[in-house]
Order: structure tokens, then sequence, then C-alpha cells
């Protein structure tokens, strides 16, 4: 590629609705243009990561057997009424209408068409185990669209579906993926951890979560250093309590009255303070029919802070908003929901002091203003009473025992990017797709689904691997491996034509490389390729050519050296 007919943009500031790291730098480097809230449009930079995540993705998912086909995005509301999804998804189920009045949902997965295409497809057990996949756009009508590609209501997703004969088919299915997660975030060479999973609603018999570890990560993990150990904050909770976190309708005897100490409120919750100082505990009150009546947030925080009353007159049903003394240190926020709290009502932004957990703070933190509240009251009820809310309740802190008594817990962050699942036969039995045993009879499919957030991993690449002037990819991932930085193209023909040489020879080697030849000062250009991140840079001088010498520097190195014009190619490689 010749950087004159590619197309780049770069910034020199980010916009300011960019929070975080990943967010901010892509932007910054033009691989992504915002067009609404959680819509993006992928810029030709950033479309060349995702076309490499997505050849990574494929390549293992074809080895592992799993064959790929392609299912529509706009699907009949038939197909997710007869699951029951169409009423349990609420909005975050986007909803169209065609010109008969006809309803659609716009896919934000597709268990309902696969198991429509499997009913009809699939008669004998001869036929079986199938695995079948897609690279396909999703959309989710996201509460809280955000972080860029991370959180986008329009996203790309590789989903997966295993069909098997029986229970054993399908944890063989399913461990067949599990490896090839393994392999595909290996690839990408970055720091992953595959964590268990609670699969509370869905039901089912196992899930893990496939996490990025960064410190700006959504969720917590839970892990033994020295054993196999690793959950989810919800699943490790679920475990070292003995039961899944409460339903909302339990959490009535936990419903704060006005409290003012932090030590009032962890004393009516049953909270013990010296584990769990820096939790953040969310009450509702219920009726008996389950319907939530009345909210309250509290931040538990270090100390002994004064709980201040915020107004909470803009949320139907919502009463009463707790938080602490804003000046309060905040040290870590454990398995919260950003975006389920928040200084609610009030359109100022709140300070609070925080370091590391700036990026979940601010999201309740300066997040809360009326375009947060669109949503109905009841659909804000609903939000509030998802059983995980109760989770933030925990009592898992790190240096507990490991549940396997090998040693103790320790607590990470993570951003999770892929998701494994078995799903046994609930969708089978919904949509009574069945397949002929070997006596004739009909049985239900026993199915596992496997999705992997394809655009979410580059901001998960990047909140991992970035320093002050930029993104630092992974070469597997990287847009371009390696760019040449021809100094004075217009001016000596001998630089001109030993780049023209070293591409070609580049080329030859199956290296995906760019040459800049757009005529920049070479801080500018050199600012620029350290920005979008490639991680090799030659640089083509006159002086270094007459030497025999190139000027090579990586993208993590501190200073340039000379590689002698022979050997770079190989030395690339
Ligand atoms: P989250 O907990 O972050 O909301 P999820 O559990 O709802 O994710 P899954 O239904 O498990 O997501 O979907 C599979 C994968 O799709 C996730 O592991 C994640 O990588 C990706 N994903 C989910 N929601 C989004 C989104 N809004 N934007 C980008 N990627 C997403
Ligand atoms: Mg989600
Ligand atoms: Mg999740
Ligand atoms: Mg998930």
């Amino acid at each position: 590629m010749r950087a004159s007919r590619f197309f780049i943009s770069t910034l020199k500031e980010a916009p300011s609705d960019a929070e975080i790291v990943s967010h901010k730098l892509m932007m910054r480097a033009g691989m992504i243009k915002r067009l609404g809230s959680g819509i993006y449009t992928y810029m030709p930079m950033g479309l060349k990561v995702i076309r490499k995540v997505e050849a990574i993705v494929r390549e293992e998912m074809n080895r592992a057997g799993a064959i790929e086909l392609l299912m529509p995005l706009v699907q009949p509301a038939e197909l997710w009424q007869e699951t029951g999804r169409w009423d349990k998804m609420g909005p975050e189920l986007m909803r169209v209408k065609d010109r008969h009045g006809r309803e659609f949902a716009i896919q934000p997965t597709s268990e309902e068409v696969i198991t429509d295409v499997v009913r009809s497809e699939i008669k004998s057990y001869r036929q079986l185990p199938l695995n079948f996949y897609h690279i396909q756009t999703k959309f989710r009508d996201e509460r809280r669209p955000r972080f860029g590609l991370m959180r986008g209501r329009e996203f790309t997703m590789k989903d997966a579906y295993s069909f098997d004969r029986d229970l054993a088919g399908m944890q063989k299915s399913y461990q067949v993926m599990f490896d090839a997660y393994t392999k595909i975030f290996t690839r990408f060479g970055l720091k992953f951890r595959a964590v268990a999973a609670d699969n509370g609603a869905i039901g089912g018999t196992g899930s893990h979560e496939f996490h990025v570890i960064a410190s700006t990560g959504e969720d917590a993990l839970v892990y033994c250093p020295t054993s196999d150990y690793a959950a989810n904050m919800e699943a490790a909770e679920a475990l070292a309590t003995g039961t899944r976190a409460a339903p909302a309708a339990e959490l009535t005897k936990t419903a704060t009255p006005k409290a003012s100490k932090c030590e009032d409120v962890a004393k009516l919750l049953g909270i013990d303070l010296s584990k769990t100082l820096k939790t953040i505990a969310l009450t509702a009150e219920t009726e008996a029919d389950g319907k939530v009546t009345k909210q309250y947030f509290m931040l538990l925080l270090r100390g002994d802070h004064e709980l201040n009353e915020i107004k909470a007159g803009k949320v139907p049903g919502l009463t009463g908003a707790y938080r602490f003394s804003t000046e309060a240190e905040i040290l870590e926020v454990y398995g919260c929901k950003p975006g389920y709290l928040g200084p609610i009502g009030t359109k100022a932004p709140v300070t609070v002091v925080a370091d590391r957990t700036v990026a979940n703070m601010s999201d309740f933190v300066t997040g809360a203003n009326e375009e947060d509240f669109h949503y109905t009251g009841a659909n804000w009820g609903r939000d509030m009473a998802e059983p995980h809310i109760t989770a933030d309740l925990r009592n898992v802190v790190e240096g507990d025992p490991s549940p396997d008594g090998k040693g103790v817990l320790a607590i990470e962050r993570g951003i999770e990017v892929g998701h494994v699942f078995q799903l046994g036969t609930a969708y089978s039995e919904a949509m009574k797709a069945t397949y002929l045993d070997e006596n004739g009879k009909p049985a239900p499919l026993q199915m596992g689904c496997y999705g992997i957030g394809v655009t979410r991993i580059l901001g998960a690449a990047i909140e991992q691997n970035f320093d002050d002037k930029g993104i630092v990819w992974p070469t597997s991932i990287a847009p371009f491996e390696l760019v040449l930085c021809p100094m004075g193209l217009d001016r000596s023909e001998l630089v001109k034509e030993e780049t023209e040489k070293l591409y070609a020879a580049a080329l030859a080697a199956g290296i995906d490389v760019i040459v800049d030849d757009r005529g920049l000062r070479p801080g500018a250009m050199f600012a620029d390729w350290e920005l979008i991140g490639v991680p090799h840079r030659v640089v083509i001088g006159e002086r270094g050519l007459k030497e025999g010498q190139l000027e090579y520097q990586g993208r993590r190195d501190t200073e340039a050296t000379n590689v002698p014009l022979a050997d770079i190619v190989e030395f690339i490689k």
C-alpha cells in the first residue's frame, strides 16, 4: 500500500466525548468516525484491523470444524415469539415494522434463526454434530452505548451455534470451541483469561467468558494465581454464598431507610465493612408482585463519610438516591455495572476523586444527564431489578481462600471479548427442533452458542497496549506490519529507488507494508505512525544508504538501530 493512495486522517486532539484511551486513540488515529450514539463508520485504517481480526477468527473456526453461513440482519418477530425472547429481551432488542405493519427484530444474536434452519434441515442423528457460524453485524439498543467500539449499538460479532445428539456430545463441542477461543486470543497477542461465568437467566449447564486483561475493564475477575480457578465476580459470588444473587424481591428486606453513615448502611445491609470497604451497593424496594417501586443507590466508601441526598424527581418510580460525600477517596469500584449507578436526576456532574478507575467512575459521575433517562420508568425499574446488581454486595475479596483450596484469591479487571455457552435444549424445545435417533425416535437437539466481539477486540487490544504516543498494535492485528519512511523522496533518486526495491521485497516476503510517500516532514510522519501503532518502522535516508544502512525502530523501542540494507526484510520477518 502507498500512503498517498490510502486514506489517513489523524487528529492531534480526541473529541471531548471520548472518555477512555482506546476510544480517544481510535478517533485520533482515524480508525472510526461517529455517526450517532453507538454507531460508527469503520474508516479504512480501522477496517484493516477488523479484517485481520475476522481472518484469524475465521481460520480458527474453520480449523475447529465450524461451518460458515450468513444469517439475515432483519428477522421476523414470529421466530422471536416462539422462544419468548421477543418479550423477554426488553428494550435492548431493536424492533422495526415493514410497510405492511409486520414486526421484525434486528438481530442481537441468531439463536432463533439458526434453530429454524436446523429444524428444517436436520433429520437424522447421522447428520450430527454440526456447528454453524457467521460474522455479522449486530444491533443492541444498549442502555448506555459508550467507549467507541467497546460498547456500540451496531457492532460486529462472530456467533457460532453447535448442535449435538446428547449432553456428552454438546460438552465435547463446547470444549472444541473453548480450545479454538484460546488459540484465537493467543494469536491476537493479547493477555487474556477465561473465567467461569454464571449462566443465570438463560439456563443451561456451563458458560465461560474470555476477558482481555485491562485495568479499565468493566468486569472484575476473580482468580487464584496458584491454581486454575477463575470466575467472573458474579459466578464467584454465587459460589461463595452458595446461591445465585438474590432476586429483586428479596431485596425488600435490605431496602434502606435514611442512614447517615457508611457504617449504618453497612449494618442495615449486613455487610462486613472490614471486608468490603469499597463496595457499591444498590437496594430496591419492591411490592409483593416483584414490581420495583423505589430505588436507592449508595456508594460505600472508605471511612465515615456522610450520605448526601440527591434529588431524584426526574425518574418515575425512583424516590431516593444517595451518595457519600464527593471528596471521598475511591480506590476501586468492584463488580458494578457502570451506567446503572448515577446521581439520578441531577444534571450537574459530580466530582469524585478517583484514581485508576476513572473510566468506570466517570460513567456515573460525569455521565448523568437527561439523555440517560429516555427510557421509561418501567424499564428503569426492570434494569435495576436485574439480579447481578445485588452481586455488588459481594463477599469475595482479595486474599480469600480459593474454592478449590489451592491458594488465595486475586482480583483483576477485564473486558469481555468472548463468551461460550452450553444452552442445552432450551431453544430446541421451544422451537421443536428435533432429530431422529437410532431408534427413529425424535429427540431435542443439544445446543451451544459461542460469541466473539470482533469490533470490541480493537478497543480491548488498545486498552492493553498503548503509550503516550499512541496505539501499540500486536503485529497479528496491526493495520500494517511495516511502514517505510523515505526521507526526501522528491530530492533523492537513490532514496526513491531503494524505497521501491524494499517495498517490493517486503511485499514478496508477505509483509503487510505501507510506504509513506505523502512527502510529510519526518516529525509529522513519525508521529502519525506512532499514533496509528504500526509495529515496525524503517527510515530510508540517503546518508545511511550510502553506507548500506537503514534505520529501524520497533514501536516499543526507545531508539532506532541501524540494520544493514541487505538484512532488513529478514530482520522484520
Ligand atoms: P456485555 O456484558 O459487555 O454487555 P454481553 O454478555 O451482553 O456483553 P454476549 O451476549 O455474551 O455479550 O455477546 C458476545 C460478545 O459480543 C461479548 O462477549 C462481547 O465481546 C460482544 N459484545 C456484546 N455487546 C457488545 C456491544 N454493545 N458492543 C460491542 N461488542 C459487544
Ligand atoms: Mg450486554
Ligand atoms: Mg456479559
Ligand atoms: Mg456475555
